[in-house]
């Protein structure tokens, strides 16, 4: 580990004691004993372990989490103390979040100033969002067209038990953003977090005990996707599956959910474009668009990783993206100075290279960056790369790291178009003063999220998903909840 910068002594605390798997209510090793290595990407060294679940493990937290469903504490459980306890959970987390901020900066290598200010406090509020849920979920009653008098209804019933798969690049929230809306619904769960990124979903579980949450309700298993992810994916005893990932690992669940047709959502892949007028407030447009790219390494979804800027402002939008991206400062996550931290793995940090040794080799030019940075761990200088064309990868292909690929347009009706040209449909970002012209692009471009004048906004109570290959379905407020629903009509003849 970096010599100059530790965790803290409770951090640390946390990383020394032996992680294991939780299964209806108590923590095991996973049947193998086998562990995976848990790597700071900040200097590859090896800071914990984690267990490699199995199927078996799969297996065991699928009947318990059976059981919790239809039997016991948490069957019985009130709308109104489900709230409670989510609640719980979320002040449980706030009193450990320099602990969970830390966890989160050693184990995914993000700036400490973002752990602490977003990720962390984004999990606790969104968990005290879907607390509010617990009393709200509500049917409707219907009118029915056919002599006689009726009462006709609809009931909001939990979907059952869910597998959760998340992500590397938020790992706690996007742990949250599913948990919360399963929990507030009545489901129990299983979560599998990313092998890379396991460490505060494991602390969440311990939080989860502190906070009562009845056996079997929530279960966490620690592992590989092609082992205990497939294996949840494929299990008849799970009702529906919310993953966030790739397209192409979201892909292979259709085939795999067949078996007993369980429910998908997918949150996946993006290549969102960020759109500047030439009417733009540029200096805002160009920190909107390099805040877009750069932050978190680059690794979000909605990252704004295409740019597109009419001719004659190129030079002028790029010399100020340039500028901006030199003022990131790479180093460690815990260093409270980092604003870039490294990427996730040695395998993203290979990947994302490759990319940009792909746009060199297709005749692209690298206008800044363009390599990897330091001796240790796995960073990237932020990228800008133009003279590109639309069949080039980084163009069409999610990279997932801090490379934005610049587009001179000469003919702004051009943009729609532009902006449509991918596979993926996240999200859109455009820079105008005039909102006609923003709103008019807005209703052309097919994405599932568009901010305007600035950059990418999210919150538990605003809907999220993509159109095209960025997913199925919805997550997020009356839309996010009813994922985790099954609606059922009841007519009874008076
Ligand atoms: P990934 O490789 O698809 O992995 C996502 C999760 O799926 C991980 O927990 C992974 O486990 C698991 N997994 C892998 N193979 C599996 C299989 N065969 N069956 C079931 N689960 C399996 O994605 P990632 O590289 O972690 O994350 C980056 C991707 O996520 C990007 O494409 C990004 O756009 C997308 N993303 C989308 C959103 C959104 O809301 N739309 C948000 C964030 C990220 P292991 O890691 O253990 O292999």
């Amino acid at each position: 580990m970096s010599a100059l910068i530790k965790p803290t002594a409770q951090t640390q605390t946390v990383l020394d004691r032996p992680f294991q798997l939780l299964i209806d209510g108590a923590w095991s090793d996973s049947k193998s004993g086998e562990t995976l290595d848990v790597v700071n990407p900040a200097d590859g060294s090896v800071i914990a372990k984690i267990p490699a679940g199995t199927e078996q493990d799969v297996d065991r937290a699928v009947v318990a989490a059976r059981l919790a469903f239809e039997a016991g504490a948490w069957a019985r459980m009130t709308p109104g103390d489900r709230a409670k306890l989510l609640w719980r959970i979320a002040d449980l987390i706030e009193a450990r979040k320099e602990e969970f901020a830390e966890l989160e900066t050693l184990d995914n290598g993000k700036p400490i100033t973002m752990s602490t200010w977003v990720d962390v406090p984004a999990a606790v509020a969104a968990l005290r969002y879907w607390a509010g849920w617990c009393t709200k979920i509500a049917g409707e009653t219907r009118a029915v067209d056919m002599p006689g008098e009726f009462v006709a209804m609809t009931l909001r019933e939990p979907v059952g038990v869910v597998g959760l798969i998340t992500p590397w690049n938020f790992p706690l929230m996007s742990a949250v953003s599913k948990l919360g809306p399963a929990l507030a619904a009545g489901c129990t769960v299983i979560l599998k977090p990313a092998e890379q990124t396991s460490l505060t979903a494991l602390r969440l579980g311990e939080v989860l005990l502190d906070a009562d949450v009845p056996p079997g309700v929530v279960n966490i298993i620690t592992g590989l996707g092609s082992v205990v992810g497939a294996a949840i994916a494929e299990h008849g005893g799970v009702d529906k599956i919310s993953f966030t990932g790739s397209t192409a690992v979201g892909k292979s669940l259709i085939g795999a959910a067949r078996g007993n047709l369980k429910r998908l959502t997918l949150e996946l892949g993006g290549k969102s474009p960020t759109i500047i007028f030439p009417d733009a407030d540029l200096e805002s447009a160009i920190a909107g668009a390099g805040n877009s790219i750069f932050r978190n390494s680059g690794q979000i979804c909605v990252a704004g990783s295409r740019l597109y800027v009419a001719r004659n402002q190129f030079d002028q939008v790029v010399d100020g993206l340039v500028k901006f991206a030199s003022e990131f400062k790479l180093g460690p996550g815990l260093d409270p100075a980092t604003t870039m931290g490294p990427l996730v793995s040695d395998a993203q940090h290979g990947r994302v290279l490759d990319y940009i040794a792909s746009a060199r080799a297709e005749g692209a030019s690298v206008i800044s960056g363009g390599n990897a940075f330091g001796t240790e761990g796995y960073f990237v200088e932020p990228t800008i790369i133009g003279d590109v064309n639309p069949q080039m990868r980084v163009v069409q292909e999610e990279i997932f790291g801090p490379v934005l690929v610049a587009t001179a347009v000469d003919d702004l009706d051009e943009l729609a178009a532009l902006a449509n040209d991918s596979i993926y449909g996240l999200s859109a970002s455009i820079w105008t003063q005039d909102i006609s012209s923003a709103y008019k692009l807005a209703k052309k471009i097919r994405a599932g999220t568009i901010t305007i004048n600035s950059g990418s906004i999210a919150g538990p109570n605003l809907p999220f998903g993509g159109f095209k290959q960025s997913g199925w379905g919805r997550e997020n407020g009356a839309d996010g909840i009813e994922s985790f629903t099954e609606l059922k009509t009841v007519i009874t003849a008076l």
